[in-house]
Formats: structure tokens, sequence, C-alpha cells
């Protein structure tokens, strides 16, 4: 149920509001927006209207919220969300641009991987440390030694990290090098996970699943914001189809389905949604055309020794180029990059 305050309500009448709720014993979660406060009462909805809240004075309407999911939803929250992370605004006019290699396979590498990228005009770094792979035969990652990489090439370059949690158990481990931690798409439906990062204050990007649902992606983000962790990032990285040419189908149009359905910032990841280094540039473009707050893209010095996803890393000399068209295309759509 959402419940919407009077234009100019007082932080008093807020709180009082606030404690009504509690005491109905649901939970209140406050949206404040330019012209007025929105208060999402989560629990036995039922109980509200019974109790008429609606005749409170400085409440001018109360709403059920028919989706399923509330909190992610434009009706609780009708301007855009911006997410900072590490100092970077995510869903503001500028563009998010994340870049950096799959997995940190050494020191000297993510370096130079997060020099090249922030000289080509990157805004935050990745680079995965627990690696979600196929194989148990293939590199799983560096783990906590990779996470002191990435704290140093954040101290050297100034971009904050973004890096994957796989794990609940490794949760205070990547908490403490991450600015943003990555849910994966394997583990998009993992609710202990979302549960746990969801009660942090660290900003998750939250990947679409590789056979979800857009109201699934959106039922996993509102697992994270209603244990009250705001700071939540969607990314669009593909979805199983039966088109074999691309190693997954970029759904291009969730992002607009997303931007209608939801406040939250909306990454696409053409790097997976593709599998193809060559796709990365145009689909980074048309992501970006279709109202994308940015991208997320992995670049590699050398794609043909990467320890993983190889053949979907940009050159960091590709990667450049691609920031120069990105250029036009943010100015042509109204954004900065
Ligand atoms: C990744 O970003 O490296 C990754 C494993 O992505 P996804 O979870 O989308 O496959
Ligand atoms: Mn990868």
């Amino acid at each position: 149920m959402i419940i919407v305050l009077r234009a100019h309500a007082t932080e008093e009448e807020i709180a009082q509001v606030c404690r009504r709720i509690e005491d109905l014993g649901l939970t209140p979660h406050l949206s404040r927006g330019v012209e007025r406060t929105i208060i999402g009462a989560i629990g036995d909805e039922r109980i509200l209207l019974d109790k008429g809240i609606e005749a409170l004075p400085m409440v001018e309407k109360v709403l059920p919220v028919l989706k399923p999911y509330k909190l992610a939803s434009r009706d609780f929250h009708p301007d855009n969300t911006v997410v900072t992370v590490g100092g970077v605004r995510v869903g503001d006019r500028r563009l998010a641009v994340v870049a950096g290699p799959c997995s940190v396979e050494s020191r000297e590498m993510l370096l130079s991987v997060a020099r090249d990228v922030q000289a080509a005009g990157a805004h935050l770094l990745r680079g995965g440390a627990f690696k979600p792979r196929t194989s148990p035969y293939a590199f799983q990652g560096l783990g906590e030694e990779a996470l002191r990489y990435l704290a140093e090439a954040r101290r050297e370059t100034g971009m904050p990290v973004v890096t994957e949690l796989m794990d609940p158990r490794e949760a205070m481990l990547v908490l403490k090098y991450a600015d943003m931690v990555q849910v994966g798409a394997r583990n998009m439906q993992n609710f202990r996970l979302l549960k746990e990062l969801g009660m942090q204050k660290t900003p998750v990007l939250l990947k679409r699943g590789m056979s979800s649902t857009i109201r699934e992606l959106l039922m996993s983000a509102e697992y994270i914001l209603s244990e009250g962790n705001y700071n939540v990032i969607l990314c669009e990285r593909g979805i199983r189809t039966f088109e074999d040419a691309t190693r997954n189908t970029l759904d291009l149009s969730a992002i607009p389905v997303l931007k209608q359905l939801t406040h939250l910032p909306v990454l696409v990841d053409p790097s997976h949604g593709t599998g193809k280094w060559d796709l990365v540039a145009p689909m980074t473009l048309a992501a970006v055309a279709a109202g994308a707050d940015g991208v997320m893209v992995e670049v590699h010095p050398r794609p043909e020794e990467a320890l993983s996803d190889g053949p979907q890393a940009l050159l960091p000399s590709r990667f450049q180029r691609m920031m120069d068209d990105l250029k036009r295309v943010a100015e042509a759509v109204g954004r900065t990059l």
C-alpha cells in the first residue's frame, strides 16, 4: 500500500504516519520526491484500510500497489533513483560506464587495464575475484588477492570498484573492499544472498538471470529493497533464447520496459549479452539510445590469453574508440558521458 502525503507535510507529520504504520505491525519505507513524500507500507495491507489511515489530516490518499513488487515500483517512487557508488552517481543525466576485465588475473594486468579504461573515460572499474564458472576445473578467480589488487587500482586511479559476491559466507570479505557488489545472473534468485545484501548499505548491481523475466528481476530487487538497502542498480545482460549466433540474446526492449516499471537505474552489459567483442560497441550505442543509464563492458589487454571470457573482451584501443562514438550518441539522447 502506498500512502501519499499532502504536499509540504512536516517532518513531525511524516514521523507520525510512520509510527502509526509501525503500530499496526507494518514496515514503513519513505520515498521523498520533489513535490511530496510517499510512504510504502509493507505487510498485510488490509489492516491499513480497516484502520482508516486515510482519515489522518496529512494523508492525501492511500493506494494499493497492484504490482507484486512494491518498493521497486515507480508507483512508490515516481522520480528516477540515483545511486551513488563511491562518489559516482548512477542514474543521473551523466551516463555511467563500468569497465575492466572479466576476472582479475594478476596485479599488473588489473593495473594496466584500470589505467587504460580510466584514460578512455570509464567511471567505475570492474573485475571478478570470485568467478561463477560453468566448469569446476576452469579458473575460479584469485579471491581475496584479487580484492586487494582492486583496492590498489582504486587508490591509484580513484575509480570505485565493482566485484561479484557469490556466497553469503564471503559477504563481509567482499564488502570490505567493494564500492558496489555485483550479484551475477546465476545468483539473481539466491534469496539468502539478496537478503544479506539488503541488510547492508553498499550499492548492489543486480544482473538479470539468464532465464528470468523482467518481473522476476524486479522481485529480486524487492528482496534487497525490502530489507532496507535502497541502493540497487539493475543490469540487463542477455537471456537464453533459441538464437545461437550470439552467446545470449541481449534484450534491449527490457530497457524501456524497466524504465516504465521501476525508478531504479538500469545498466546494460553487452559483453555477456553478445559474447563477441565486435558486437559490444554497436550494442552499447543501441542500449544508450534505448534509455540505459550506462553500460558495463569487459576489457582485456590480450583477449586471446584471457582466463575467462576472452572472445567478448575489448582491447583498450577499441574501448577508447567505443567511448568516442558513445559520446555522440549520448549527446543525441540528451545525456553526457
Ligand atoms: C560477469 O559479469 O563477469 C558475469 C559472470 O556476468 P553474468 O553473471 O551476467 O554472467
Ligand atoms: Mn565475464
